[in-house]
């Protein structure tokens, strides 16, 4: 029997997880997504962070959705036990997270996004790619959301083409520019705030080590993949996370005026051998003019929204829709796997009536949903300043004993 019919919008990683968790629980569940199915195409898969750190508060909700699936991507995972701070002669230190060798874990977004979407596809959910959210409807007994429809057959047609479905609940998960939160707020009282910050962020890559078996090299990783990699240097820092064929991902993030100062991709270069001598070695240098001209430049910005439901109790907002926080705390996508584990334990725990429990979210969810944000804006100090204060880390230390 079926608890209700769903649609999702936005099969990012939020949506993904949160269809498969109505589905798990009885629902039957519709997911629609603007971009082509990612595991056919590459297009736009290397625009933001390629790999992330999934962190225990991630897995506890893939966890509830079954473990199998926690199980699955543990096994993808490369764990991170502390950080590795550089200093810049190149001197490296580790920092452990915890006595009891808890860690972060680096993982790559595209496996993770596929994997759900597999088990998606493999469950029977119907997953309408290139589905585009134009509007929603909630005046009516059932929920009305209508996208444009740009699949090969559509594209084919002289104009595009609309398609509407209808729902007993509507779930938007469509990332920081979300549609469906643009939409829902025109037919009710929805604040919402947007604070872009004065911090760009540029990906960069350190390739494995490629003379990897002969024996002068030990490793295909050139510095050690069980750290989360940080130098440090106050207004800006690089980090580094590891992949599973031996290179990094490394983020540089820097305020808007440094970047404007640089001009040329001779003088980028010079700035990354003046302050990571080390890093600028391990990225190479024509690889780092290559960043310079053609990398994307991300901007960051928090937003926040409230309430995340509409009074009619058949809507909500969950994931970055709801609320984006900059990265530094590495819990975006986390704090998106909790919001669908706390809202489903909601649901289950009022014997799953819906209206009551996304009024219930709202409400109970919005203190740590703030709380969060200001840790992920907090923690660009921590990573670019305090990891290298001295009475800082010795306070850090009593604190363990
Ligand atoms: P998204 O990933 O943005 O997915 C939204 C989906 O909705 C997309 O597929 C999009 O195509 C689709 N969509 C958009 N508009 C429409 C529309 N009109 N109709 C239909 N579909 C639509 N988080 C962590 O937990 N750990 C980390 O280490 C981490 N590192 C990060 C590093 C960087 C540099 C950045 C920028 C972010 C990082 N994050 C991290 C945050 C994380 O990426 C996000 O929180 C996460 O991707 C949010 O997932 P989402 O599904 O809510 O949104």
């Amino acid at each position: 029997m079926s608890r209700g019919s769903v649609g999702i919008v936005g099969a990012g990683l939020v949506g993904s997880l949160a269809a498969l968790t109505f589905l798990t629980k009885g629902f039957e569940v519709t997911l629609y997504e603007a971009r082509p199915d990612p595991r056919t195409t590459n297009k736009d898969r290397n625009l933001r962070s390629i790999n992330l750190a999934v962190s225990s508060r991630g897995l506890e909700a893939l966890k509830y959705v079954g473990e199998e699936l926690e199980k699955r991507i543990l096994e993808e995972v490369i764990p991170m036990k502390g950080r590795m701070i550089h200093d810049v002669k190149g001197n490296q230190e580790s920092q452990i997270y915890g006595l009891f060798g808890e860690a972060i874990n680096s993982i790559d977004r595209a496996y993770l996004n596929d994997l759900l979407l597999e088990e998606l596809v493999k469950k029977g959910v119907q997953v309408h790619f290139n589905h585009k959210l134009i509007k929603v409807d909630t005046t009516g007994d059932k929920q009305k959301i209508s996208f444009i429809n740009s699949d090969t057959a559509a594209a084919e047609a002289t104009e595009p083409v609309e398609v509407t479905g209808s729902f007993d609940y509507i779930i938007g998960a469509d990332g920081a520019h979300s549609q469906f939160r643009y939409q829902l707020q025109r037919s009710m009282r929805m604040s919402i705030s947007q604070n872009y910050i004065d911090m760009q962020y540029i990906e960069l890559y350190i390739p494995p080590n490629i003379s990897e078996g002969s024996s002068l090299v030990k490793s295909k990783f050139s510095i050690d993949p069980n750290h989360l990699h940080i130098w440090p240097r106050h207004n800006f820092m690089l980090i580094a996370l590891a992949n599973k064929d031996g290179s990094f991902t490394s983020t540089f993030f820097l305020p808007w005026e440094t970047i404007e100062a640089i001009k040329s991709p001779q003088e980028f270069l010079e700035f990354f051998e003046t302050n990571f001598p080390d890093a600028t070695s391990l990225i190479g240098g024509e690889n780092l003019k290559e960043a310079y001209r053609s990398h994307p430049r991300g901007s960051l910005m928090q937003i926040s929204a409230y309430p995340y439901h509409h009074p009619n109790g058949k809507a909500i907002i969950i994931g970055d829709a709801a609320h984006l926080m900059v990265p530094f705390y590495g819990q975006g996508m986390n704090c998106g796997f909790e919001d669908v584990r706390v809202l489903m334990q909601m649901i289950e725990t009022n014997d799953f009536n819906v209206e009551k429990s996304f009024e219930q979210y709202s409400l109970e969810r919005k203190k740590d949903l703030d709380c969060i944000c200001d840790l992920a804006m907090a923690n660009f100090k921590e990573m670019s300043s305090k990891v290298v204060d001295p009475f800082y880390l010795l306070r850090k230390k009593l604190d363990y004993v």
